[in-house]
């Protein structure tokens, strides 16, 4: 098993990966910002090493500083966590080479689904249905004018470099083909550093659902059921449930069984996330996260499967501790996003935390790095806290979620608190029929 791992990540997912090690005897390294002295891992950690200033280039992002951090540490691992580093196959790789363990999958995994085009052919290859749309990259405006009339309007322009929801424009007419394509060349060249772009059928009414894998070195590869993660903001996440609403046992198992499948082919190792859109019965694959998600807990909620316990056994060359078979779903669990913003405008409200106040009970889970009398730094995601609740059913949840809402306090910033608020008592929420695009839909009507 591995002895010391180092923490190359922040917020909430540095002290949940900090929890599992300690849970399992294995000591840890936390890596900081100038920013983060004061974070809550930091303070728990065995270890600390400071790799440099707030900005996240200099310090989160900085591969020298962190392989050194783990070399003066002595670290068997890294474990990226999200964002960051996670899904960098050149990070991946230059830890194997300073004979480090890398919490994750092989660097040629990240790579291979980390080019979204190649994602897509390596997914139809397995099996895999994918959303209709241009055979690889778009190479010229004219072959993707042709290319939408052949897949029909509204098309969707995504960048294969692409994540965080950027790099995504619309074209719902002949018209704007060449303007959606210009603009979205120019944000994918900004944000990713690389303007190949691909095209899609644009759906308009589906929901986004996601099947959650894990596989080890041994050859093993199950799936632990779906999480429907269709509330979202500018392509973004805000709450997720599992299960869905809107599949039953057998789609359910179906979906999953041909994803595990297709991990297995793969020989894929660790835990990733296999992301569909879900239109009329039908599921179009649209990418594979290469790592721990943010909305992991729910699944962990309804399985009782701890999944970063998971990946650092399988990180230590263990097999997986269970086969599909031993993969139970029980009961509902939703995640609220609480993010240090304005439920209105969506404006980030860093500074100091003046109260916290945690709901608690049967079924509350929260995952957050928040303290009273934390400043929250203005240099990174605003993400701060996540609600997760379980209840015996998808009714018994929503009861239990709406009494945490009520119940949570954080005083001194701003937070999405009462967007969940109102979330919880709105209709469409309460019956589960939303799609990706109703909460935009409701922001819009909200602000009239
Ligand atoms: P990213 O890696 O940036 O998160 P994804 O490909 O995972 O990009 O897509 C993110 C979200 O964008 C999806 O959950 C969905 O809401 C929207 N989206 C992506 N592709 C399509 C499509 N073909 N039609 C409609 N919406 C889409």
């Amino acid at each position: 098993m591995l002895e010391k791992v180092l923490i190359a990540n922040r917020g909430e997912i540095a002290l949940r990966i900090l929890r599992a090690c300690r849970e399992m005897g294995i000591r840890t390294v936390a890596v900081h910002s100038t920013a983060d002295e004061d974070a809550m891992h930091v303070r728990l950690a065995d270890e600390t090493v400071c790799i440099g200033p707030p900005s996240a280039a200099e310090s989160y992002l900085n591969i020298p500083a962190i392989i050194s951090a783990a070399e003066i540490t002595d670290a068997d691992a890294i474990h990226p966590g999200y964002g960051f580093l996670s899904e960098n196959a050149n990070f991946a790789s230059i830890v194997e080479e300073h004979g480090i363990t890398f919490v994750g999958p092989t660097s040629e995994h990240i790579r291979l689904m980390g080019d979204k085009v190649v994602a897509k052919e390596t997914a139809k290859r397995l099996g895999i249905p994918v959303v209709p749309g241009s055979a690889g990259a778009i190479t010229n405006d004219v072959e993707a004018l042709q290319t939408a009339h052949e897949i029909g309007f509204p098309v969707i322009v995504k960048a294969s470099a692409g994540g965080g929801g950027r790099g995504m424009k619309v074209a719902h007419t002949p018209e704007q083909m060449s303007e959606v394509l210009s603009t979205a060349r120019a944000e994918a060249k900004s944000a990713f550093g690389n303007d190949t772009l691909y095209m899609e059928k644009y759906l308009e009414t589906p929901r986004h659902i996601e099947i959650q894998v894990i596989g080890d070195s041994h050859g093993n590869a199950v799936h632990l059921g779906e999480r429907d993660c269709s509330m979202q903001r500018r392509h973004q996440k805000i709450l997720e449930e599992a299960p869905s609403p809107a599949l039953n046992a057998k789609s359910r198992a179906e979906i999953g069984e041909r994803v595990a499948n297709a991990i297995r082919e793969l020989g894929y190792r660790g835990v990733g996330t296999v992301e569909f859109l879900y239109e009329n019965g039908e599921f179009f694959f649209i990418e594979m996260n290469t790592r721990i998600q943010v909305e992991h807990p729910v699944t962990e909620m309804i399985t009782g499967i701890d999944l970063v316990r998971e990946q650092l056994r399988i990180a230590s060359g263990a097999p997986l501790s269970f086969g599909q078979e031993d993969v139970h779903i029980n009961g509902h669990a939703i995640e609220c996003r609480i993010n240090a913003e304005n439920a209105k405008t969506f404006t980030p409200n860093p500074g100091k935390v003046t109260d916290f106040h945690v709901p608690g009970g049967f079924g509350v889970r929260i995952d957050s790095a928040l303290y009273n009398g934390y400043t929250i730094p203005p240099y990174y995601d605003s993400l701060v806290a996540k609600l997760i609740v379980h209840g015996a059913n998808r009714n018994e949840c929503l009861m239990r979620l709406r009494r945490s809402l009520m119940e949570f306090v954080v005083g001194g910033v701003d937070t999405t608190i009462p967007l969940h608020l109102d979330l919880i008592n709105n209709k469409d929420f309460i019956d589960g029929t939303y799609n990706i695009h109703w909460l935009e839909k409701y922001i819009q009507s909200a602000n009239g």
